[in-house]
């Protein structure tokens, strides 16, 4: 096995806490790695979830899951604004039909008046419904929380890999951790098909298989269940259903199905929440959106489910103790879990980040200031944001700028160049970056684009482009010469 270099500190996984996590370890003078099995960043819960900054009333007074998720709402107005990504607080709506859940409500104000949660109140159903004409008028209360927000998850995970690159975080992606190596009772490195890298500290941040890697580790304790959430897109030409993020009264399993405009424009219904067939199994499915099809409407019954353009799935790593488990092993020295982060871990991550930061501290790395750390990344440029005057300037610069390839998104081709600049290798590389492909039509007239210009850029086969990696390939191989003659 071949023996790389040795780094301070290795982290599994590039989703939005193993993204985050560096950038915030990259203020020190280290030597940090993030490996990352898929091909891209943001390749696993982080970019199928429902896209809320959860104000923090949700989950149980106690629950670390409560406090960090509290604590990481507050810190993303200035973390986007210095990153430079969409992040909009319209708050949010929990709605109750019946006397129980109006005591749900109940519950859950005194859970956000506990934490000082800024401007929570419950409202009359009247009230609620002259902010948001569309909501149905059987709900008779809803609990308001105005700091709920709504954020772009892959451009927030891109800017984070992106900034962290910028800080000298390495970064090895497509290459899975297979092995963890210790010795005398303390990690020593990872061990993946590409060779063996050391470090004195290990960080799990692999998501749905936290669980496996703690067991690679040999400090185990983490177990989880898979609970799959489907949900639906509308098309941004639909309009919008509501202006807010709007929940139904919780139940002991989920948040319940709720309904929210994400910060492109389109509106996102769902989750549901059934154990999953498998850590890989994103398919959505017949049940799963006929669910959806029948609990969406009983917030808002206007719904018309023929502006729906697409469907994902995404997957909540719960362990069996509910909460989070960010911890550093007593077993294994240098080993550290950042694991089971469930739902609400897009919003706890600036705060799991600072969290792990003060573990790997208490555990012996020296976190000295670095000379130099660039806090602040530049926003993608997008034609479709920009006035006649802007895109003129652009196009002149570049003629790229001119010429649209994603009739759906108004994508041009000097974007998708920007975004294969940027990172992506990948057809959802570019659609997550640029939006090319998440119009309407769903790629049918960008495809063969974004795989040409990829290919050309790259330089690489047009065979070889593939949408997120592996064998997911578009194109099998070039047609018989004289088959079309
Ligand atoms: C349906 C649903 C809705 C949600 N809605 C919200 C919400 O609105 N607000 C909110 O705050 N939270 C929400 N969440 C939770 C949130 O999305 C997650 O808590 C968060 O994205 C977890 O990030 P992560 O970095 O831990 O995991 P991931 O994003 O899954 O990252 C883990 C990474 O590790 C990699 N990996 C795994 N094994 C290996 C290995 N052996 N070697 C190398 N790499 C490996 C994976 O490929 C993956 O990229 C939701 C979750 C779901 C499923």
């Amino acid at each position: 096995m071949v023996i790389k270099k040795k780094y301070d500190i290795i982290i599994i996984g590039a989703g939005v806490v193993g993204t985050i996590t560096a950038r915030e370890l990259s203020r020190y003078d280290l030597d940090i790695l993030v490996i990352e099995k898929g091909a891209d960043v943001c390749s696993g819960t982080s970019k199928a979830n429902s896209a809320i900054i959860h104000a923090g009333y949700a989950a149980p007074m106690g629950s670390l899951k409560g406090e960090l998720s509290h604590r990481g709402n507050k810190a993303y107005l200035k973390l986007c604004d210095t990153l430079d990504v969409p992040f909009k607080r319209i708050g949010s709506f929990v709605a109750a039909f019946d006397t129980e859940q109006e005591q749900t409500l109940d519950a859950l104000l005194k859970n956000g008046i506990d934490r000082d949660i800024e401007g929570i109140e419950i409202i009359t159903g009247e009230e609620a419904r002259r902010l948001e004409p569309g909501l149905s008028d059987k709900v008779r209360a809803v609990l308001h929380a105005p700091t709920a927000g709504i954020i772009n998850p892959f451009i927030l995970t891109f800017a984070l890999y992106e900034n962290s690159r910028q800080n000298a975080v390495h970064y090895h992606l497509g290459t899975e951790v297979t092995g963890i190596t210790r010795t005398k009772g303390a990690v020593t490195g990872v061990v993946t098909a590409s060779g063996e890298y050391k470090a004195d500290f290990v960080i799990n941040a692999a998501g749905v298989y936290s669980d496996t890697i703690s067991e690679m580790a040999g400090e185990g304790g983490v177990n989880l269940n898979i609970v799959k959430g489907e949900y639906f897109v509308s098309d941004i030409a639909m309009g919008l259903t509501t202006s807010r993020i709007v929940f139904p009264a919780p139940s002991k399993l989920s948040k319940g199905i709720l309904v929210t405009p994400t910060t492109d424009g389109n509106i996102l219904f769902g989750p549901t929440a059934h154990v999953a067939e498998s850590k890989e199994d994103t398919a959505t499915t017949q049940e799963g959106l006929a669910e959806i099809m029948e609990k969406a409407p009983r917030l808002f019954p206007d719904i018309n489910f023929r502006g729906m353009i697409t469907q994902y799935a995404g997957l909540r790593a719960k362990d069996k103790s509910d909460d989070f488990i960010i911890a550093a092993s007593k077993k294994i020295k240098g080993f550290i879990n950042a694991a089971g982060i469930q739902s609400p871990g897009l919003t706890a991550a600036p705060a799991i980040a600072d969290r792990l930061l003060e573990i790997v501290k208490e555990e012996g790395l020296s976190l000295k200031k670095g000379e130099t750390f660039y806090p602040a990344r530049k926003g993608a440029l997008r034609i479709i944001e920009l006035s006649p005057h802007e895109i003129a300037a652009a196009i002149k610069k570049d003629p790229a700028y001119g010429h649209i390839v994603c009739r759906c998104e108004s994508v041009s081709e000097g974007e998708v160049i920007d975004a294969i600049n940027e990172g992506a290798t990948t057809t959802d590389g570019v659609k997550f970056r640029r939006r090319a492909g998440s119009g309407r039509c769903q790629g049918g007239f960008c495809g063969p684009r974004v795989v040409d210009i990829l290919s050309r850029e790259l330089d690489m086969p047009m065979e070889a482009v593939t949408k997120n990696g592996g064998e997911s390939k578009i194109l099998l191989g070039r047609m018989n010469k004289g088959w079309h003659k």
